[in-house]
């Protein structure tokens, strides 16, 4: 048997914490705590990103 297991590079220790690519910057990003009750709907790494992902502008007048 050489099977060999897919790791999650990074910390040994705990449980392997899903990852996502950003849609703003393309980088792949970590589940957070603050996350645990939408992660599926995080699509961004960082408030940041999360504004330059909505492509909307601001009505000035
Ligand atoms: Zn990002």
């Amino acid at each position: 048997m050489g099977r060999r297991l897919h790791r999650v590079t990074g910390s040994r220790r705990g449980p392997p914490l899903p990852e996502k690519i950003c849609a703003a910057c393309g980088r792949p990003f970590t589940w957070r705590k603050k996350w645990e009750e939408c992660w599926e709907r995080v699509r961004f790494c960082s408030d940041r990103c999360r504004g330059h992902g909505t492509k909307r502008r601001a009505t000035t007048r």
